[in-house]
């Protein structure tokens, strides 16, 4: 059994640059929203935000609030909230979280950074489904209530093969939102700062990349439940100088690390592949749960989502297009095993946890014989957890401890 209170896990000092980078960022946006100097649009995380900086929008991602009410644990109190008013408790709870906190006219933003009361209010909302369809229904309930245009791309999804006839379609599709946002913007899109964006943005993914890659040192310097909070720059501030110079930063301890063989773990026994979402109400309880059996959850589906490599300023529409299409959570079942099988190389891991969120599928990966058939492949064992990102009534502590205990042991004897 576990004892939670002999953990040693080493803490990142660069994870206080990443906290900074966070709130200035959100100060940046209430600044601007009190004064009303800038425009504020509200993007969804994997949305074309270098579009948005080509045309001087502020962006605010309405995904990064919802799981600060889960990390806070405001979420599963208010997600009834939004229930009430039609929308069910099976779909996405960062959806029900975020419209109801909406409704009661609550925020982690004040609770974490002084001063700030609620979040900033859109002048334009911008969606892309290639993640879900949830997002598409988030941003129109948002464009009624705050009486302001959502515009938005509809991408593909189960994609096998990324081909000339998608980027062309998506190409186009961003193309055509560029007219309505200019409108909003009450300029035109400069295809210079565009371009400079979308530069920065490719930055920032290399370097997350590479951040996120040094975790195939052994031992790892990095965690997966750290990782759920150092991505927050590649989430929020892709395209922009300060995302770069805080990847710079976490890179450069992270290569230390590995350089003096420090890992996260004092002791690193066993190397796990979380694939999923987290559960933001218990990034702590499960870092220490894993921690304390000596197993490193060393890298995931979910952090590496925000890596963006075709990115090119050169072809920016197009490259846009392909860097938005080439996601995991676009892509086919074939795909995806075959992705995850090259990690499980990559990472050297020696076991997997799925973790099936009950109100996202579309993270969820674990539903039609994915671990049964990758297990088969690989002689590589898995767990499902069964819980969700927000929505804390969708777990039992103590029925994933036991199974995490049962799993590790089992890798022991393996
Ligand atoms: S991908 Fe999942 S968690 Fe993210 S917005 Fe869509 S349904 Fe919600």
């Amino acid at each position: 059994m576990s004892d939670e209170k002999k953990v040693a896990i080493r803490r990142l000092s660069t994870a206080k640059d990443m906290g900074k980078f966070m709130a200035d960022y959100y100060y940046e946006l209430d600044d601007a929203a009190k004064d009303d100097k800038q425009k504020i649009a509200w993007c969804t995380s994997v949305g074309p935000a270098e579009i948005l900086r080509g045309m001087g929008f502020l962006t605010y991602f309405p995904e990064t609030h919802s799981a600060m009410l889960g990390t806070t644990r405001m979420a599963t109190d208010l997600i009834p909230k939004a229930n009430a008013i039609g929308y069910s408790p099976d779909i996405c709870s960062y959806l029900t979280a975020d419209i109801g906190a909406f409704l009661e006219g609550v925020t982690p933003l004040s609770k974490v950074f002084k001063g700030i009361e609620s979040p900033p209010k859109p002048d334009v909302l911008v969606f892309n489904t290639n993640q879900c369809r949830d997002v598409q229904d988030w941003f129109s309930w948002y464009g009624e209530k705050f009486n302001v245009p959502v515009v938005g791309v509809h991408s593909y999804v189960g994609v096998k093969e990324v081909t000339p006839s998608h980027i062309t379609s998506i190409a186009r599709q961003m193309e055509n939102i560029v007219e309505p946002l200019e409108k909003v913007a009450g300029r035109k899109l400069d295809m210079d700062e565009f371009k400079h964006a979308v530069t920065l943005s490719r930055e920032c993914s290399d370097l997350w990349e590479k951040c996120l890659a040094a975790a195939s040192a052994t031992p790892s310097p990095l965690t997966f439940f750290d990782g759920t909070t150092l991505m927050g720059p590649a989430v929020v501030g892709r395209g922009t100088q300060k995302a770069i110079d805080a990847y710079k930063l976490l890179l450069a301890e992270l290569e230390e690390r590995v350089d003096q063989g420090l890992g996260a773990l004092e002791e690193e026994r066993h190397r796990i592949y979380w694939d999923g979402m987290p559960v933001w109400g218990r990034l702590g309880m499960h870092s220490k749960l894993f921690g304390a059996l000596k197993a490193n959850v060393i890298a995931s589906t979910y952090c590496s989502s925000w890596i963006f490599s075709a990115l090119d300023a050169e072809d920016p529409f197009n490259s846009m297009a392909r860097a938005y299409t080439e996601l995991f959570i676009v892509r086919s079942d074939d795909y995806k095993e075959q992705y995850i099988k090259d990690k499980l190389d990559y990472f050297n891991v020696d076991g997997i946890i799925y973790h099936d969120a009950k109100t996202c599928p579309n993270n969820s990966n674990c539903r039609y014989g994915m671990p049964q058939r990758l297990a088969e492949e690989t002689g590589i064992p898995s767990l499902t957890i069964n819980g969700d990102l927000n929505d804390l009534r969708l777990l039992s502590d103590e029925q994933t401890k036991t199974n995490v205990e049962a799993f590790i042991e089992q890798l022991e004897e393996n």
